[in-house]
C-alpha cells in the first residue's frame, strides 16, 4: 500500500494515550506544533510527488516510559527532570504518523506483548510465526524487555528494530564478543546491532544513523517581531536543575556586570540556593513560554551540563547567541562520570560539539571559561553582535521528514554480504571512485557517492572524511574491504591478511602491513589507532541534511 501523507495528528493524539506526565508533555508538544508539521508536508509531499512510498507497518515501543523499567523520567516532568529524550520521541512519533504509516504505540509491556501476538500472563512465552511489524522503533530498555519476551525469536527478527540511542553506539562496543574480550564491554552494547540501527539524537559518529528531532520554525512576522524586541542585555542560563548551577557563581558575577540574567530552575516553595539573588528565576517554563522568554534574550549560556540537548537549538532559532564551554581535554567515557558505561569513545569537545561544528559563530561561541578574559570580551561580543534566527536544515520538520523518509524506504536488508564482483578502481581527480556501472546488489546511498581515501595515522575515518568535506559512509566499508583497495591507493603491502579488529580495513607504513576486516558488523568510522592509516569510505552530503548524500533521495 502507498502511504499518504497525513495533516490531522487527531489520531495520533488519541493513540499516544493519558495516565503519564510524560504522554501530556509530549501531547502538548505534538499540538503546538501540529501545523508546522502540517506545512511541512505538503512541501515533501510536493517534491516527492513521483515517489512510490510503501506504508509500513510499525511498532514503536518506549521502553524508558515503562514501569517495568522503573520510569524514572514521567515524575521528573514537572521538576526540572530530563525532557530532551522526550521531546525526541514526540517527534520521532508525529514524524511517522505525518508520513501516513501504520502505526501501534506502547509504552507498558502488557501493551507491547497485546501487539507482538503474545498473550497477557504468559509472559516469556516467544512470538511464534511472523512479526506483524515491518519496523520497531525502541530504546534499550525496551530491547532488554523485548528480548525477555519474544525469546529467541528476537534474533530472527533483529534486522526490523531501530533503537533510539541519545548518544549513540560505536562498532567495537556493540560487538559482544569483541567488545568482552578488548575491554568494550558496557551495560548498554553488544546487541549484534548493524550499527546504523542505532538512531542518535545528533549526528554523532556516522556509523549510527541520525534521527534527531525539531525545533520551532519562524515565519516572516515572528522574525521581524523578534528583531525589534530583542534586548542586547538580558541572558538565559541553559540548566533547568539547581545543581547545574552549582559552583558557577564566578561566572554569574562576570556576567552579570553585563547583563540582566534570567533562569528557568524548578523549585518548590523557594529559590534553591544555587541560584544567586540578582537572578530572576522563573521556575521551570512550559516550552511555549520557554521560547517567549528566549524571543526576547540575546544570549543563551550553558555552564556545561546538561550535554547535548535541543534547549540550545531552540534559543539559536529564536535568535540567540548561544555562549558555552569549551572542553579541554574533551570529556568521553574514559574521563567523565556521566559518559563512563556509555557504549562509545566519543570526544566532546564542548558542552554541545554540534552547536560548535556544525553551527559555529555568529551563532554559537565556544570559549574557555576558566580564561576570565576571554569569557568577558565574549559577552562584549555578544552584546554587540546582531544575529538572525537560525535553524538547520535537518531540525525542521521538513528535514527530519525527509529523512526519516529516506531511511524508511532505504535501509533495507542491513545484514552484510560479501563484496561484489568484479570491481573496477577508476581515478576521479583527488579521490578514487568505483566503478557503479557494473552489476552490484543495490546499495543505499547509491554507490556513485562513494570516494575512498586513506586516513593519516592515528585519525579517524570520521575525521579523515570530514576533512574532505565528505562524511564516513558505513554502508560503503563493504565495497572498499577488498585488497585492491589498497593498490587503489598506491599503498605496498608485504601482504594482505583479514583480521577481526575495528581498526580494518587499515594498513601501517612502517611494518608494510596491510589487513581487510573479517568481520562485516566490526567496520567501523570512530575506530583509530595510532599505528594505522584506515581505509575510509566516504561520500558527499547535503548541506544543513548531513544524513543523505546529493543523489540519496
Ligand atoms: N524546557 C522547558 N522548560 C524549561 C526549560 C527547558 O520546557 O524551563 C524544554 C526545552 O524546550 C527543551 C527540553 O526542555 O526542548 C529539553 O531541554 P534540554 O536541552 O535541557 O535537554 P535535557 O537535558 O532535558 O534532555
Amino acid at each position: 500500500r502507498q502511504a499518504a501523507f497525513r495533516s490531522d495528528i487527531g489520531a495520533l493524539l488519541e493513540q499516544v494515550g493519558t495516565g503519564k506526565e510524560s504522554l501530556s508533555f509530549m501531547k502538548r508538544r505534538m499540538r503546538r506544533l501540529a501545523a508546522q508539521w502540517s506545512s511541512a508536508a505538503r512541501r515533501l509531499d510536493d517534491r516527492l510527488r513521483s515517489q512510490w512510498r510503501e506504508q509500513k507497518r510499525i511498532l514503536v515501543h518506549v521502553g524508558f516510559l515503562t514501569e517495568e523499567s522503573g520510569d524514572v523520567f514521567s515524575p521528573k516532568v514537572l521538576k526540572g527532570g530530563p525532557l530532551g529524550e522526550m521531546v525526541q520521541w514526540a517527534d520521532i512519533l508525529t514524524a511517522l504518523h505525518v508520513l501516513g504509516h501504520n502505526l501501534k504505540i506502547s509504552v507498558s509491556l502488557k501493551e507491547l506483548q497485546g501487539f507482538l501476538g503474545v498473550p497477557p500472563g504468559r509472559g516469556s512465552c516467544p512470538l511464534t510465526g511472523p512479526l506483524p511489524f515491518d519496523l520497531i522503533y525502541t530504546d534499550y530498555h525496551g530491547l532488554q524487555q523485548m528480548r525477555q519476551h519474544m525469546g529467541l525469536s528476537l534474533r530472527k527478527h533483529k534486522c526490523h528494530i531501530r533503537v533510539i540511542d541519545t548518544f549513540g553506539t560505536e562498532p567495537a562496543y556493540n560487538h559482544e564478543d569483541y567488545a568482552t574480550l578488548h575491554g568494550y564491554r558496557t551495560n548498554w552494547g553488544y546487541w549484534n546491532l548493524n550499527c546504523r540501527q542505532y538512531m542518535t539524537m545528533f549526528p554523532h559518529t556516522p556509523d549510527n544513523s541520525f534521527m534527531g528531532f525539531v525545533a520551532e520554525e519562524l515565519n516572516d512576522t515572528e522574525r521581524l517581531s523578534i528583531q525589534r524586541n530583542k534586548v542586547d542585555s538580558m541572558a538565559v542560563v541553559y540548566g533547568k536543575e539547581a545543581s547545574m548551577w552549582k559552583g558557577k557563581e564566578r561566572f554569574l558575577a562576570i556576567l552579570h556586570r553585563y547583563m540582566d540574567i534570567h533562569g528557568t530552575v524548578y523549585y518548590e516553595t523557594q529559590r534553591p540556593p544555587e541560584v544567586p539573588a540578582f537572578v530572576k528565576n522563573h521556575g521551570l517554563l512550559p516550552q511555549q513560554e520557554l521560547q517567549q522568554l528566549l524571543r526576547k534574550a540575546k544570549l543563551f549560556i550553558g555552564f556545561g551540563f546538561p550535554y547535548e540537548g535541543p534547549a540550545p537549538l531552540e534559543a539559536i532559532a529564536n535568535g540567540c547567541i548561544f555562549l558555552q564551554p569549551k572542553f579541554k581535554p574533551s570529556h568521553s567515557s574514559l574521563n567523565h562520570e556521566f559518559f563512563r558505561g556509555k557504549p562509545t569513545s566519543r570526544q566532546v569537545s564542548s558542552q554541545h560539539p554540534y552547536a560548535e561544528q556544525y553551527i559555529g559563530r555568529p551563532h554559537v561561541i565556544t570559549v574557555d571559561f576558566n580564561n576570565s578574559q576571554e569569557f568577558e570580551s565574549a559577552i562584549r561580543d555578544i552584546m554587540k553582535t546582531k544575529v538572525e534566527p537560525y535553524l538547520p536544515y535537518e531540525y525542521t520538520c521538513e528535514g527530519m521528514l525527509e529523512r526519516v523518509h529516506a531511511y524508511i524506504q532505504n535501509q533495507v536488508g542491513f545484514w552484510p554480504g560479501s563484496p561484489p564482483s568484479p570491481f573496477v578502481l577508476l581515478p576521479n581527480s583527488s579521490a578514487l571512485a568505483w566503478a557503479s556501472n557494473i552489476s552490484t546488489p543495490p546499495s543505499w546511498p547509491p554507490l556513485s557517492a562513494l570516494r575512498l581515501l586513506a586516513s593519516l595515522e592515528g585519525q579517524s575515518c570520521i575525521d579523515a572524511c570530514q576533512s574532505a568535506g565528505l562524511i564516513c559512509e558505513p554502508a560503503f566499508y563493504r565495497f572498499i574491504n577488498i585488497k585492491e583497495a589498497f593498490s587503489g591507493l598506491e599503498v605496498q603491502c608485504d601482504g594482505v591478511e583479514a583480521e577481526i579488529n575495528h581498526i580494518f580495513p587499515a594498513f601501517s607504513v612502517e611494518s608494510s602491513e596491510c589487513g581487510l576486516q573479517k568481520d562485516p558488523l566490526l567496520f567501523s568510522c570512530a575506530g583509530a589507532n595510532n599505528k594505522y592509516h584506515r581505509l575510509c569510505p566516504c561520500r558527499d552530503y547535503r548541506k544543513g541534511q548531513v544524513a543523505l548524500c546529493r543523489d540519496c533521495l
